[in-house]
């Protein structure tokens, strides 16, 4: 007999609501469904375009609204298979997004106010940067995990 422990399947982080912007304040962007944990990426990629680490939440694309009236957004294809966004008005690095996902990283910094999110692991740390220990008790993962920016 399984015990039904086992069967039971984790529940689902609730989902967060925010806002957030570009510094000037041309991009804004809205959903009510990112995703609570914020994964910190240290690869040399993410480390050139924010300037240091990372920070990461995730919202389905359907479930974002973009308010870009000057048409500031714009993508810069950071490898074969991802591209990054940005503010081309105040230079802001605000996305992530893997070719053909349907899921957009979203720069947990770029988002007003308290958010209620939770950084919950550090990922590509084999290429962190030297100038700078991880001194928290999270996970550190030296590669990416799951669907990592990259
Ligand atoms: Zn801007
Ligand atoms: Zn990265």
């Amino acid at each position: 007999m399984t015990d039904p422990a086992d069967a039971r399947t984790p529940e689902p982080a609730p989902a967060i609501e925010a806002k957030g912007g570009c510094l000037c304040g041309a991009v804004r962007f809205e959903s009510n469904a990112f995703h609570p944990h914020v994964t910190l990426c240290h690869c040399s990629m993410c480390r050139k375009f924010h300037g240091h680490a990372g920070p990461y939440t995730t919202v389905p694309i359907s479930r974002l609204v973009l308010n870009d009236s000057q048409g500031a957004l714009r993508w810069y294809r950071s490898s074969a298979s991802a591209e990054r966004g940005f503010c081309g008005l105040c230079g802001s690095s605000l996305f992530f997004r893997s070719i053909n996902s349907t899921q957009l990283d979203v720069a947990a910094g770029c988002l007003d106010g308290l958010t209620g999110m939770t950084t919950v692991k550090h990922i590509f740390v084999a290429s962190k940067g030297d100038y700078y220990e991880i001194t928290d008790e999270l996970p550190q993962l030296p590669q990416g995990s799951d669907d990592p920016p990259a």
